[in-house]
């Protein structure tokens, strides 16, 4: 038997030195530069943030996602989701220790799918954290479903020329390269006729339209990029992984990711959580603490519950990915939990924001962000929806239509076949 719920001792001094690091050394980060995490290193905070990077490499624990070969310590996804959950409460945590989105997903599918020269150009500053990326898949009129992507990218030569329109393409004002998907063959089926293309930012013809930001944020401020791909020339050794691969690589980046937010959403919602204990036990109303009144105890209650479920399910679909090496064989629990992420994190934050009234909704507590975050990781990496006919279809893969006019638990006719089970019995 192998059913064990404890961590190891010596990594549990890894995560403890992890917790005190965020809470020390990162945190001061997110008061102070709070929207400058993904933004080039200026004179001020280069100096800073290198420094703690450092701190992070010297602990041997700088992108622990990845494998030795790539300078990561080969953690696994059980162990990355213990430090993920500590660093999902810090906004600044995954760029200081190399774990940030869309980065890791795109530095994966390099690793995995890139030429030697491919990794050297563009790996490689990516691992060095000396720079951002950017993953360019989602059209302004298709998103959930990718067969509905028109960008094009046509042979001229040895060179590609992509012309279309891209939408919600994160990081764009600031990544060196993009990684662009686009239809190479227009006669194939979509899951075979798109590819991706490793594009430098500043090549002619790549041209951001305007910049979106999420929730709150000031006109043109954000960092969600709508680009025009105007006749985009790019030499054919441009091509990341083979012609028609895209979908294939575009599964991989994805699956990862989706496991990788909803281990930061548990570290986010256990912060909400601890925020909603706190000040259950702080303010009182009627003569007594709202910690003593019935429904607020339920919110509690509801809330650890809630949460506490989400954790197992995060946990042992990390286990089931590192034991199984294949996110394809995992993927009715990715796509689940990818649903409970908004669900588990909307909840838990709405009841405690709840709980701190007034203060709760203004701009004193952190509420907002997080409230953002739930709305947001509904739609990112794939709508709800979409997920949830993924596991619909698994789960009835398991399953057959009953043989006759009645259920197969259906109680007369069960009774029945239990007389004759036991006729020479009874
Ligand atoms: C913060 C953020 C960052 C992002 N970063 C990137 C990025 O870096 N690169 C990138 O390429 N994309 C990025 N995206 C885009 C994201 O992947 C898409 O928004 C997502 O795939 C959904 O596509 P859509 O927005 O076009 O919604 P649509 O496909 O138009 O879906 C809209 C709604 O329709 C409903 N719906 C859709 N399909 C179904 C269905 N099959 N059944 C029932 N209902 C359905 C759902 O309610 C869904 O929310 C980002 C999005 C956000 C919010």
């Amino acid at each position: 038997m192998a059913w064990d719920f404890s961590t190891e001792p010596e990594f549990e001094e890894k995560l403890e030195w992890i917790r005190r690091f965020r809470a020390e050394r990162v945190e001061p980060l997110d008061l102070l530069y709070p929207d400058r995490a993904y933004h080039p290193l200026d004179d001020e905070l280069g100096p800073v943030v290198r420094t703690l990077k450092q701190q992070v490499r010297d602990e041997g624990l700088w992108a622990p996602h990845l494998g030795p070969e790539l300078g990561g310590r080969g953690f696994g996804q059980v162990k990355l989701a213990l430090i993920n959950e500590i660093l999902g409460q810090s906004s600044w945590a995954p760029v200081i220790f190399g774990t940030a989105a869309p980065d890791t997903g795109n530095a994966e599918i390099i690793a995995r799918y890139g030429t030697d020269e491919q990794k050297e150009r563009y790996l490689q500053p990516l691992l060095e954290g000396e720079c951002f990326s950017c993953f360019s898949m989602t059209e302004p009129q298709a998103g959930a479903d990718p067969t509905m992507f028109t960008t094009r990218a046509e042979r001229d030569g040895d060179d590609w020329v992509i012309t279309g329109r891209k939408f919600f393409s994160s990081n764009a004002r600031t990544s060196k390269f993009v990684i662009v998907m686009a239809v190479t063959n227009p006669d194939a089926s979509p899951y075979k006729g798109m590819s991706m293309f490793l594009v430098p930012s500043d090549t002619p013809g790549v041209r951001i339209e305007r910049h979106l930001g999420i929730m709150g944020e000031a006109t043109d401020e954000g960092m969600h990029a709508l680009i025009a791909y105007d006749g985009v020339r790019v030499p054919g050794d441009a091509l990341l992984g083979g012609e028609g691969q895209a979908f294939a690589i575009a599964q991989t980046r994805l699956g990862g990711g989706r496991v990788h937010h909803a281990m930061r959403v548990v570290g986010q919602s256990q912060k909400a959580l601890d925020m909603m204990a706190e000040r259950a036990l702080s303010r009182e109303t009627q003569g007594e603490r709202l910690a003593d009144k019935q429904l607020v105890r339920a919110d509690l209650a509801d809330s650890y519950a809630q949460l506490a479920q989400f954790r197992l399910f995060v946990l042992y679909t990390a286990w089931q990915i590192d034991r199984y090496q294949d996110y394809k064989r995992v993927r009715k629990d990715i796509a689940a939990i990818k649903f409970l992420t908004p669900k588990v994190l909307h909840d838990i934050v709405y009841r405690s924001m709840h709980l701190h009234g007034a203060l709760g909704v203004s701009n004193e507590m952190p509420f907002s962000d997080m409230w953002n975050g739930a709305a947001v990781m509904a739609v990112v990496d794939g709508p709800t929806e979409v997920h949830k006919i993924t596991v619909a279809r698994d789960v009835l893969r398991g399953y057959e239509a009953a043989p006759g006019l009645w259920p197969t638990q259906h109680l007369p006719t069960r009774r029945e076949w239990a007389r004759k089970q036991l006729e020479d019995l009874l």
